[in-house]
């Protein structure tokens, strides 16, 4: 038993031992992931029903959302194995009928009544002259004492889980914000409250769930909010303070390699590949580490500014590692930079976990003895005993693919080796401050000299064999072409078997005079490589393949991408995809063959990619149908968790944040000030020891 001498159970307490929940209904709590009163009190509800201004029947209107009440006065349930039938709810209030129907509502009939009255909330539709509401949320209103937590006001919707019901989960925070919301303590620095003119925090707590206005709910959450972003930005901005701080290496050689190289090209930088690099070379020059994020559009020509910065190590007298996403990326740059750096005599080698052992053991001796200047590789070369001798500088390309972590881990193999990472995801403004708030952005706005719009087209199966004209004219007149096929993880036998018939099918049958090469993952090095000379050189016309070819591969003669299953590619996916063609002076074409139904998401992917080239657009499509926890994956886990905040929503708020953090951690780099230690313990548990600050005594 607690002495009464304790102090009051605090937020950590588990919910378990709140009255009224026990084991059972705590274990439906823990899969919304409420352990805690703290939990619970950051468990802001989805919305809030308007139930002081409830709509009535004969006012609703088809095509809105509205919420309205009545008493069921009839139910027919569908009949017995004709589950396409919805169960239906006939009800009435003072003004007249409605219905309420739910597909797959059987069960309905064990909790539905007549007499019962309901607040339905969903969309409004006529069906044969009635009005009728499909799938709506619904709570059956009793009369008992707490009937003013569920009526007459701004009420809450929490996000329910089977077993878990609106109205007990409502009752139980409301116990649990009125018993513990009034003592959490408010984190923030005052003058940052009367700054941002926020709400206090337990006020915001209050008004986030039981609110008495719309105006208060509102206030609510935009504090909420904030501290979520003050935490991330807090965070990044103490690393990035770190590595500011952190004594780097300067690689400020004369120039030489970099004059050569520039001569060599048969090409002139672009207006902003010369800006751009200006920044890197300033950067590298300084005697802090650099932390860069080179963004640009696919095709924009990203590789020949890396290859500079490779070079400008190297003359330093250190080395410089190239690490790519993919097998077939890290292939392509070790051709792209033998090619460009081997003539000036620096030696490229390849380092995959597609290599041999004993070729493994060789590079990572010699890397080790800093016998290998520039080193290209996968994820191979940030594993365990790999040692460079003299890192000066690490490239991560396709930084989306490459999460927080292995970032670290790459620098981790040098003494603060420069870093440039390098994206070809345009990032919205918001999203870039959040995960890249620890770099710096160059951006390279815009494309070499001659590249043609791409003309993009959605088509249906019916116009197979127009498609296949057009390709077998396309490669009359010259060009090369690319037939991709979607690669769905759970079955790659499969798909790899669909890719191979329509190779042999192609060849065999639609273009015997053609030659027709096929890549995929499954294949070595070696054959790889060979295919994709073979491509370069033009002694291939078409290349089917599976999306390894993705991200990264440039040939400039191929102008035409015929996408198969274009329903099933995510849109980032498509843009990368597209990227292939465009890259010469000819008129390049990508269409998109589709199942003639595509869901509604397919669709609108498929239609931002007929709209638009711009990747900032598609970015903002992409972001906008998966959400940023989709968009990023997984691997962007290293981040802290939003409780409140919503990254698409809530744009100001976070750069409001971010400044705020920066002054924060200018003058207190890490937050040692007392006045600071509620922020100091907000991050501590936010951030889950990862940013390696000590907890306080
Ligand atoms: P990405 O930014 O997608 O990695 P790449 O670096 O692969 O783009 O460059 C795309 C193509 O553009 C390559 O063929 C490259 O040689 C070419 N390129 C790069 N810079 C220029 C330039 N300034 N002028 C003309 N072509 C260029
Ligand atoms: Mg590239």
């Amino acid at each position: 038993m607690r002495q009464n001498s304790a102090p009051p159970p605090g937020l950590g307490t588990p919910l378990q031992y709140l009255k009224g929940v026990g084991p059972e209904r705590a274990k439906l709590l823990a899969r919304k992931e409420l352990t805690t009163v703290e939990d619970a009190l950051f468990f802001v509800p989805l919305r809030h029903e308007d139930r002081t201004r409830l709509t009535p029947f004969r006012a609703l209107q088809p095509g809105q959302v509205q919420t309205c009440s009545g008493v069921i006065v009839g139910l027919s349930p569908p009949p017995p194995g004709r589950s396409r039938v919805p169960f239906t709810a006939m009800l009435r209030d003072e003004s007249g009928y409605a219905t309420a129907s739910w597909f797959g509502g059987a069960y309905l009939g064990r909790v539905l009544k007549r007499g019962q009255r309901l607040v339905l909330h969903g969309k409004v539709m006529r069906y044969k002259g009635a009005i009728n509401l499909q799938h709506p949320d619904y709570e059956i209103v009793e009369a008992g004492e707490d009937e003013r937590l569920h009526t007459g006001r701004l009420v809450p919707v929490y996000s329910t889980t089977e077993g878990l019901h609106q109205r007990a989960l409502r009752r139980l925070m409301w116990t649990i914000v009125e018993q513990f919301g009034a003592s959490v303590p408010e984190i923030l620095p005052e003058a940052v409250r009367t700054r941002r003119r926020l709400a206090a925090l337990p006020a915001a707590l209050r008004d986030a769930h039981f609110p008495e206005s719309e105006q208060a709910q509102a206030t609510a959450r935009h504090r909420l909010a904030f501290d979520d972003f003050l935490f991330l930005q807090l965070g990044l901005a103490i690393l990035r303070s770190r590595t500011t701080r952190a004594r780097g290496i300067a690689l400020n050689p004369p120039g030489d390699l970099v004059r050569r190289l520039r001569a060599e090209l048969p090409y002139r930088l672009t207006g902003a590949q010369e800006r751009v690099w200006d920044e890197i070379r300033r950067d590298m020059a300084a005697p802090f580490p650099m932390h860069r994020l080179l963004q640009g559009d696919v095709g924009s020509g990203k590789t020949i500014v890396a290859a500079l910065a490779v070079l400008t190590a190297v003359e330093a007298g250190h080395q410089a590692a190239v690490m790519a996403p993919t097998e077939i990326l890290a292939e392509q740059h070790i051709m792209t930079f033998r090619q460009l750096l081997e003539p000036l005599g620096v030696t490229v080698t390849l380092m995959t976990s597609a290599s041999r052992p004993r070729e493994r053991r060789a590079v990572r001796a010699a890397l080790a003895a800093g016998e290998i200047a520039c080193a290209v590789g996968t994820h191979a070369l940030v594993q365990e005993g790999v040692e460079f001798r003299r890192l000066g500088l690490a490239v991560v390309d396709e930084q989306h693919r490459f999460g927080v972590e292995q970032r670290a881990r790459l620098r981790a193999k040098g003494e603060h080796p420069d870093l440039l990472v390098m994206t070809a995801t345009p990032i919205p403004r918001t999203l870039a401050l959040t995960l890249y708030g620890d770099l710096d952005v160059s951006v390279l706005d815009e494309m070499p000299p001659g590249r043609q719009p791409i003309k993009t087209v959605a088509r249906t199966e019916s116009k197979r064999g127009e498609i296949y004209e057009f390709l077998r004219k396309q490669i009359a007149e010259g060009r090369q072409a690319y037939v991709v096929y979607p690669l769905v993880e759970e079955s790659e036998a499969i798909d790899l078997k669909a890719a191979t018939d329509m190779a042999r099918h192609l060849q065999q049958h639609v273009f015997p005079e053609l030659a027709v090469g096929l890549l995929h993952g499954r294949l070595g090095f070696e054959e790889k490589d060979a295919i994709m000379r073979r491509f370069k050189a033009g002694e291939i016309h078409i290349l089917v393949s599976t999306t390894v070819i993705e991200v990264g591969i440039d040939v400039p003669n191929a102008a035409l991408m015929l996408v198969e299953h274009a329903e099933r590619f995510g849109l980032s996916q498509l843009h990368q995809l597209r990227g292939r063609v465009g890259r010469g002076p000819w008129k390049s074409y990508c269409i998109l063959l589709h199942a003639g139904k595509p869901t509604e998401d397919a669709e609108r992917r498929i239609e931002a990619m007929v709209q638009t080239n711009d990747g900032f657009r598609i970015a903002e499509t992409d972001l906008s149908l998966r959400g940023p926890g989709e968009f990023f994956g997984t691997r962007q886990s290293g981040l802290p968790q939003f409780r409140v905040a919503d990254l698409l929503r809530d744009a100001a708020i976070l750069e409001d944040a971010r400044t705020e953090a920066q002054a924060i951690i200018a003058t207190d780099p890490e937050l040692r000030d007392p006045a600071h230690r509620g922020l100091r313990e907000g991050l501590l548990q936010r951030w889950r020891g990862k940013l390696g600050l000590a907890s306080v005594g």
